[in-house]
């Protein structure tokens, strides 16, 4: 991106220059899964982080942004009364359509937003994740997120493909697109203001 493009004003909700704002896309939708995303500080700012628009897309949705001093000490509080599995490709994982035969109330699904390194050191180091079980899709599907370079990554998902491709075994495929279909918003956004056509 041009430097000078750098300055323009963003939009506070989306991140986007204000002339590529896609708040508009931006409606919460009703969901019995609750998701809580942990984000690590290096994401904060990020134009390409996806991770925040989970509250704002999902009712049942929760950012929870971690700083560099807290890192290793801050932890939501748990609720005993809930079903906690952390999103995270573990050979102990369970199924998430298995979830929702032996959770029909729903559950409360965390996912790590961070780098696939930041994620890995972030469940190994934190005491809050020390007694959650894990929970994985079965399939992963291809990842559609271009403006970042997974390479290396294993899964190849952005936070919120992540989140959306759960919702769809543990809510229904109508929330999965509706999600997928504001981040090729974004993308479509991202690339406008990288002067790449989205045909690319
Ligand atoms: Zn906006």
């Amino acid at each position: 991106m041009p430097r000078n493009q750098e300055k323009l004003p963003r939009c506070p909700r989306c991140r986007m220059h204000l002339a590529l704002c896609f708040c508009e896309a931006l409606k919460t939708i009703p969901t019995q899964t609750r998701v809580s995303v942990l984000q690590h500080p290096n994401e904060r700012y990020k134009v390409t982080n996806t991770g925040h628009l989970v509250p704002k897309l999902l009712k049942n949705g929760a950012l929870h942004q971690l700083s560099k001093e807290g890192r290793l000490g801050y932890f939501p509080q748990l609720s005993a009364q809930e079903a906690n599995y952390l999103l995270f490709p573990h050979p102990e994982a369970t199924a998430l359509n298995q979830l929702t035969e032996e959770h029909p109330q729903g559950v409360h699904l965390w996912v790590v937003d961070a780098s696939w390194r930041q994620a890995r050191r972030m469940v190994s180091r934190w005491p809050g994740f020390q007694s959650m079980p894990f929970a994985s899709l079965s399939e992963i599907p291809k990842g559609r997120f271009r403006v970042r370079n997974y390479q290396g990554d294993q899964e190849g998902l952005c936070t919120l493909e992540a989140v959306a491709h759960s919702l769809a075994v543990l809510e229904c495929q109508w929330v999965a697109d509706s999600l997928l279909e504001t981040l090729d918003t974004m993308v479509g956004r991202i690339l406008q203001s990288r002067g790449v056509s989205e045909e690319l």
